[in-house]
C-alpha cells in the first residue's frame, strides 16, 4: 500500500529450469523498471493481470537466449521478453521480439527505442500533432517517456517546454535535450512559471504527472489545445484517487481536445519509431539518459526511488553484463 518501500520485497533462490520443447531459457541482462509497474502491483484491470504477494514481479527485459529448444530461437540471440525480475526466464516465444545490438546500444530497446519512445513519438505526433512553431510543453521531462515528446517536438520544428523536478533535471533538458526552457515544479509559482515560458500558451500538453502539474498546465492551454493524458504518476501510490482533481472548465473555455493515449493502440507503428528514432540518435541528434542500478538484489530499491521521482533517467537494472569484458 502508499509508497512502496524495499521491504515489501523478498528474494528467492531457485534452480535454472530447463526448457522443455517449444521453450528456450534466455539470461537477463537489462531489467526495466516502469512507472506502470506499481499499477500492476494493484491488480489495475488495463494490464489484464493481477500480482500476487509471492509471484515475481513483472517487467520487460533484454535477454541472452542460453539454451532452447524452440524452432525461432537459438543461443547467443537477444531477445526482449517479459521475463520479470529474475536472473532467467522461461519463454516459450510469444510476445517475444528479436534485439539487433548494431540498432543501438540494447539496453535502449527498454527505453528510447522500445515501449517508452513509443509513447511519447505515437502520443505526440499522432494525437499532439505539433506543428512548427507551436508549444509543446511535456512533464516527466527528462524521463524516458517525456525526453522522447520533447526531442522529437523540436525536431519537427515545435517549442518544447519541459516541466521536471530538479534543477538538475531542467539544465539537462535545456542543455542536452535542446528543450528552449524547463521548469522545475518543485520550486516557485508553476502556474506562472508556464505563463512566463509559454507566452502565446500550450498548444500541445503531454501529461505524465497528474494532480496539480496537470491543473497548472491546464490554466495556460492555447485555442485549440490538445492535451494528452498519458500517466498519471501521483496518482499510482494512492490507494484511492485523490480527493480533488484539477478544475477541467478551462478545457472546455480553450475548445482543446484531451485524448486519452494508451501505447497498445500504436504497437504497428514500433518499426517506424525505431527507424526515425535510431536514425536521429546516430546522427547525435536525439539524446537519452539511464539511470543504471547494477545487480538484481538491487531491483526493489531502485524500483522504489523510481516510484520517489529520484531517477533520473530511464530507470534499468544491469542484471549481467554481456559481450567481450562482460563479468
Ligand atoms: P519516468 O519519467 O522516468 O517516470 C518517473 C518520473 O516521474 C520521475 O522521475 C519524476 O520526474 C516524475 N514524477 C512526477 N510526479 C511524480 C510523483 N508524484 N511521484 C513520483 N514521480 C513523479 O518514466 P517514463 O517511463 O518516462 O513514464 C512517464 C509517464 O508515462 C509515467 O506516468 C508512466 O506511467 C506513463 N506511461 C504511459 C504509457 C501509456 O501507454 N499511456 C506508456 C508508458 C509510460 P520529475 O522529477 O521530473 O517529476
Amino acid at each position: 500500500q502508499g509508497l512502496p518501500v524495499p521491504g515489501d520485497f523478498g528474494q528467492d533462490t531457485v534452480e535454472a529450469p530447463e526448457p522443455a520443447v517449444g521453450q528456450f531459457l534466455a539470461r537477463t541482462l537489462w531489467l526495466s523498471l516502469d512507472p506502470y509497474l506499481r499499477n500492476v502491483m494493484k491488480g489495475h484491470a488495463l494490464y489484464g493481470v493481477a500480482l500476487q504477494p509471492g509471484e515475481p514481479m513483472h517487467g520487460e527485459s533484454v535477454a541472452e537466449v542460453v539454451d532452447s529448444r524452440h524452432p525461432d530461437f537459438v543461443a547467443g540471440e537477444l531477445v526482449l521478453l517479459k521475463g520479470g525480475w529474475q536472473q532467467y526466464a522461461l519463454s516459450n516465444g510469444a510476445g517475444v521480439r528479436k534485439v539487433d545490438p548494431a540498432l543501438a546500444p540494447v539496453s535502449t530497446a527498454l527505453g528510447v527505442l522500445g515501449m517508452p519512445g513509443l509513447t511519447g513519438y505515437t502520443g505526440l505526433v499522432y494525437l499532439g500533432e505539433p506543428r512548427p512553431g507551436q508549444t509543446v510543453l511535456v512533464s516527466a521531462a527528462t524521463g524516458p517517456v517525456g525526453s522522447t515528446v520533447g526531442q522529437v517536438a523540436r525536431l519537427t520544428g515545435a517549442r518544447a517546454v519541459g516541466i521536471a523536478g530538479s534543477d538538475a533535471k531542467c539544465r539537462y533538458a535545456v542543455e542536452e535535450l535542446g528543450f528552449e526552457a524547463c521548469i522545475n515544479y518543485k520550486s516557485g509559482d508553476l502556474r506562472a512559471s508556464i505563463e512566463q515560458a509559454c507566452p502565446d500558451g500550450v498548444d500541445v500538453y503531454f501529461d505524465n504527472a497528474g494532480g496539480e502539474v496537470l491543473a497548472a498546465a491546464l490554466a495556460n492551454l492555447a485555442m485549440h489545445a490538445r492535451v494528452i493524458l498519458c500517466g498519471m504518476i501521483d496518482a499510482y501510490n494512492r490507494d484511492t484517487p485523490p480527493a480533488s482533481g484539477p478544475f477541467l472548465g478551462p478545457v472546455v473555455a480553450a475548445r482543446a481536445t484531451v485524448k486519452g493515449h494508451v501505447v497498445f493502440d500504436h504497437l504497428h507503428r514500433m518499426t517506424e519509431m525505431q527507424r526515425v528514432i535510431g536514425r536521429w540518435i546516430r546522427e547525435g541528434r536525439f539524446k537519452y539518459r539511464e539511470d543504471v542500478t547494477d545487480g538484481l538484489d538491487n531491483a526493489p530499491a531502485a524500483f522504489c526511488r523510481l516510484m520517489r521521482g529520484e531517477n533520473f533517467g530511464k530507470a534499468l537494472v544491469r542484471v549481467a553484463g554481456y559481450g567481450a569484458g562482460a563479468a
